[in-house]
């Protein structure tokens, strides 16, 4: 099942757009692209599937926009559905990177070319182009932040630490993996020489990591450790992945007691709007900011040249083995957003407008 019901819009067809695309051109005309995204639980991927249905459209390109509410095999059925539809290509953020090996070869035997959003896809030869972000770039921000925000070269000067928990993404997405890659390049050296004070003794991958990126697993994560581990001491760094989980946390922390005086620093990722709220609040730290725009823009040049016989714009062509193949790929740049420059980054940008994070 699960085919084409899914909550709230999870399926529109589109007719064939009349305006015209950026060139003049009419690019799309009686082409139709399949979108297939992991889930509306998170803002971002509304925001992605809004920006790239509305990019697509506006080249006359027919839209096929589906959500999977984080079920692998509702994915399949859409993407299956998809090819059967005969779509002429297909952009697909999958919800677990490995697990749409054999509809990918469905779609490469039905000569449709397949483009990864955002999360690389797995264990195949269907697909013809990357567009993301430097995933590990997204940890070095977050690590970096932390070294550079508690000044944890003057702590270790001092002798002196800070407590710290980790909540990393899902396993089955390549993403998570490489952003805990990043973080640890950057953190692993304070953990080793004591600046830093993992309590639970958490901090491999596989004992941080959260599957499909649940805030829920992360509050009852986090409210394990406040109780088992920080009876006596505060936790001071919020090592998160994803704004999801900083929401998580917050809620965790607000149920253990903490308030303005001991409110640990919290990292996150995506700058959602609530992050940003939170942000300007106090009760997140910082964020990473991935211009959802600019990587539909990014997807949309790959889209036109799969279909089209031309090469698109790639700055990458050596990081994303994804276990058969090295996919060329291009990767946008993730930036640290935080209270001091939100302002700049966020709403003269145009991304939020200063009324929505006023509500
Ligand atoms: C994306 C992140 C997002 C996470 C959870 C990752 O694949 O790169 O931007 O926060 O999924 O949705």
């Amino acid at each position: 099942g699960g085919t084409t019901q899914s909550p709230a819009g999870g399926t529109e067809t589109t007719p064939a757009g009349t305006e015209t695309g950026s060139g003049g051109e009419q690019t799309g005309a009686g082409k139709t692209v399949g979108i297939a995204m992991p889930t509306q639980s998170s803002e971002r991927w509304i925001n992605d599937g809004a920006n790239m249905k509305a990019q697509l459209e506006a080249l006359g390109y027919e839209v096929v926009l589906q959500y999977a509410e984080d079920d692998v095999q509702m994915q399949v059925s859409q993407i299956e559905n998809m090819v059967a539809q005969q779509v002429d290509c297909l952009v697909i953020a999958a919800v677990d990177s490995g697990a749409l090996t054999t509809v990918e070869a469905q779609a490469k035997t039905a000569g449709i070319p397949i483009i990864a959003y955002d999360r690389l896809l797995m264990d195949t030869d269907a697909v013809s182009y990357y567009a993301s972000f430097d995933n590990k770039g997204v940890g070095t921000a977050i690590a970096e932040y932390i070294v550079e925000h508690k000044d944890l070269e003057a702590a270790k000067a001092a002798g002196e630490s800070y407590t710290i928990e980790f909540f990393m993404g899902s396993p089955d997405d390549n993403n998570a993996v490489l952003l805990y890659q990043g973080i640890m390049e950057v953190l692993q050296p304070y953990l080793d020489d004591g600046t830093l004070v993992c309590k639970t003794g958490r901090t491999s991958f596989d004992d941080t990591c959260i599957l499909r990126w649940s805030q829920e697993e992360a509050q009852k994560m986090c409210e394990n450790y406040l109780s088992g581990f920080y009876a006596d001491e505060d936790l001071d760094i919020i090592c998160s992945a994803f704004d999801g989980f900083a929401y998580g946390c917050r809620s965790a922390l607000e149920a253990a007691g903490y308030t303005e005086a001991n409110w640990p620093m919290i990292t996150g990722q995506d700058a959602e709007l609530m992050a940003t709220k939170n942000i300007i609040s106090g009760k997140q730290t910082m964020s990473i900011y991935k211009d959802t725009r600019l990587l539909a823009e990014k997807c949309v040049t790959m889209v036109n040249a799969v279909i089209n016989g031309t090469e698109p714009e790639i700055n990458d062509t050596e990081t994303y083995d994804n276990g058969v193949m090295v996919v060329p790929s291009y990767l946008c740049t993730p930036l640290a957003v935080d209270k001091d420059n939100y302002q700049e980054l966020l709403v003269d940008s145009g991304y939020y407008t200063a009324e929505q994070l006023a509500e």
